[in-house]
């Protein structure tokens, strides 16, 4: 085998570590990851707008209780107040007072009310996403053992290429190794090529019959390049 025979060897492996890395960085199951953690996310953002529904509307009950023991205690002393007094305007002034103060109740009842429904319906949304979370949590943890599972599939092959790939590069003369490294970072799958017919594999331009023959008939110590890229030819 030639030496640039050896050095195709070399490169098709160095495309295979690239390929396996690219697959690496565009799993599927990446993709399902993070869908599976998204939709976790979401579910747990929803009980936390429940969760902080309830602690407002718990702390605001806490409130209103407080304002209605106080309405109350307001009310006794009036009544208590109107059964003393003597003089009518006083007394129609107090029971306009009670008047008020009795609606200031009721209406501290009406919002005990509604924030014992927003409390009931937060509490019942929370009980139907909670089955949703446990779920979408088992799926995340199905969905993070397949990704690293996949990952070290891929993980062992490169392993094993980038082994088969240093076995391969011992028998590339150093310089030749330096050369070929500078060409494939211009064309990475191209460094060194077949020809098909007359036809470079690499930039798959045409090389005319009389450049491929003089090509062919170059000293050994000198490596056939196609005139157009610079890729190293096979013969
Ligand atoms: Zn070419």
């Amino acid at each position: 085998m030639s030496v640039l025979s050896d050095l195709l060897a070399v490169q098709t492996t160095d495309i295979a570590i690239s390929q396996a890395k690219h697959r690496v960085s565009h799993l599927q199951e990446m993709v399902d990851r993070d869908v599976a953690k998204r939709t976790l996310a979401e579910i747990d953002a929803q009980i936390a707008i429940c969760d902080a529904e309830i602690v407002a509307s718990n702390a605001e009950i806490t409130k209103v209780d407080r304002f209605s023991h106080e309405h109350d205690d307001k009310l006794i002393k009036l009544n208590r107040q109107l059964k003393t007094v003597i003089a009518p305007r006083e007394a129609e002034a107090l029971q306009h007072e009670i008047a008020t103060v009795t609606s200031e109740r009721s209406a501290l009842d009406d919002r005990e009310l509604e924030l014992m429904g927003i409390v009931e319906s937060a509490e019942l949304r929370k009980s139907e996403l909670a089955p949703l979370q446990l779920s979408a949590k088992s799926s995340l943890v199905a969905a993070t053992m397949a990704l690293s599972s996949a990952k070290q599939k891929i993980d062992a092959e490169i392993a094993l290429l980038t082994e088969q790939r240093s076995a391969q590069a011992l028998v590339v003369p150093q310089s030749l190794m330096s050369t070929y490294e500078a060409k494939r970072k211009h064309r990475p799958d191209g460094a060194v090529c077949r020809l098909t017919g007359p036809t470079c594999g690499s930039c798959h331009l045409d090389i005319s019959q009389g450049e491929i023959n003089s090509l062919r008939t170059l000293p050994v110590d000198e490596f056939p390049e196609c005139p157009h890229c610079g890729s190293f030819i096979v013969f």
